[in-house]
């Protein structure tokens, strides 16, 4: 069963969420099961231990879609796999190309949902940005996925199987990782991923096992808005890089631009990011901050995030607000971002700006969005309050 873990004041989404990798009298989805549940499924079919290693390797190390090609199992054996189990991923129901190269996928789900993933490659890496939520609870200000309401979490097959539609797009299965494209995974597409927490975990456990897709924590980042009290667990059970949505020097803004600030505030957030376990010099967190015209952007700002983050092995990611339809944001000029950067740096933080990656196609930071919706459901808790609306501000395009 998934856990939804939404504070109180965000709201608990009311729809059951719907179990798609197993459950039902469906086929077993294999996609998404970790190893010990490959353990009891063939306990279950009555086969030695060591098989489920090898159906490991062949379904998440080559990525077959297929049993018939598992030539190290016996024929019958596969027969068998074949009668009861699947090998389904998500279905690309679009695929856009920008001019810049990055590539979005729209990814239909087995119960219709749909969620977004982008591949951003560079030169000298490519990463995949995978969404853990169908929608979002968050309802921040300047960003188009939070004008959405959360339909549903999304299940740990559906967030590995993003993974493995993209590698099956791609064609590299098979290859050494350093002859891949996709080379990194960053958790920032639709959603919270802390208030998913469960599934995001298993998910990437199976991403990073050695003998199956094999990207290591090093290359997987995790973004936060700054679920304070996930961020702990977080580190110590997955060890990946932590990114942290900052945005804002102050309370007052940040309780603007992203509302979960009024549950944890900017020290708390801190505090956290302080005792991240695995942190220090050569492994810093990232703190994202979009540059908003007029709201964030001033070099006060800058030289209040110095201070802020001292003492924090940390560095900033400038982001470029990427406008979608309806924004009530501009993106600050040019002049405003380099100044911006200057003084940071001068403070002593990295401050790279990003450069916006595949804005013509809507596959930017903050631009995804599908046309999923919460279904409106019989019963005393049909059409309960949208998650987030007692925090205030709903979303401008509502
Ligand atoms: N909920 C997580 C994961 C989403 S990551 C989080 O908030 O960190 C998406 C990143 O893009 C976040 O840093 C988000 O704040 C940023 N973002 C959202 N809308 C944006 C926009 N319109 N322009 C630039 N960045 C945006």
């Amino acid at each position: 069963m998934t856990e939804l873990h939404p504070g109180p004041e965000l709201g608990s989404p009311a729809a059951e969420p719907s179990d798609a990798s197993a459950g039902g009298d469906g086929p077993t989805r294999l996609i998404g099961l970790d190893r010990g549940d490959f353990a009891r499924l063939i306990e279950g079919l009555g086969e030695k231990r060591f098989r489920a290693g090898q159906l490991w390797a062949w379904v998440y190390g080559r990525g077959l879609e297929d049993f018939d090609g598992m030539t190290t199992l016996a024929k019958p054996f596969r027969a068998r796999l074949k009668a009861v189990c699947s090998l389904e991923r998500p279905v690309a129901a679009e695929v856009r190309l920008s001019a810049d190269t990055t590539r979005k996928w729209l990814f239909r789900f087995a119960d219709g949902e749909l969620a977004e993933t982008v591949f951003i490659p560079n030169e000298e890496r490519g990463s995949l940005c995978i969404s853990s939520q169908v929608g979002c609870t968050l309802n921040c200000r300047f960003c188009h996925t939070g004008t959405q309401r959360l339909v549903r979490n999304l299940e740990a097959g559906e967030i590995v199987g993003q993974l493995m539609a993209a590698r099956d797009a791609i064609g590299e299965w098979g290859l050494r990782s350093q002859d891949r494209m996709i080379t990194n995974i960053v958790m920032m597409g639709m959603g919270e991923p802390l208030y998913n927490y469960d599934n995001v975990a298993k998910a990437l456990r199976i991403i990073m096992d050695p003998e199956g897709l094999s990207i290591s924590k090093r290359r997987i980042t995790l973004s936060t808005a700054g679920v304070v009290p996930m961020m702990a667990r977080c580190g110590e059970e997955l060890g990946v890089n932590l990114a942290v949505s900052l945005h804002a020097v102050s309370d007052d803004i940040r309780d603007e631009l992203v509302p979960l600030n009024r549950k944890y505030p900017i020290e708390e957030l801190l505090a956290a990011c302080r005792a991240y376990p695995g942190v220090h010099n050569a492994r810093r967190i990232t703190f994202e901050y979009v540059m908003l015209k007029g709201i964030n952007d001033s070099p006060a700002d800058a030289r209040a995030l110095v201070r802020l983050l001292k003492g924090i092995p940390a560095k900033t990611n400038l982001i470029p607000f990427n406008p979608w339809p309806g924004a009530p944001y501009e993106c600050s000029s040019e002049a405003a971002i380099a100044t911006f950067a200057r003084i940071v740096n001068d403070g002593g933080l990295s401050a790279p700006v990003r450069t916006p990656r595949g804005r013509d196609i809507l596959a930017a930071c903050g631009q995804l969005k599908t046309a999923s919706e919460r279904k409106r459901r019989g019963g005393a808790r049909s059409g309960a309050a949208p998650p987030g609306a007692p925090l205030g501000a709903p979303g401008p395009d509502r």
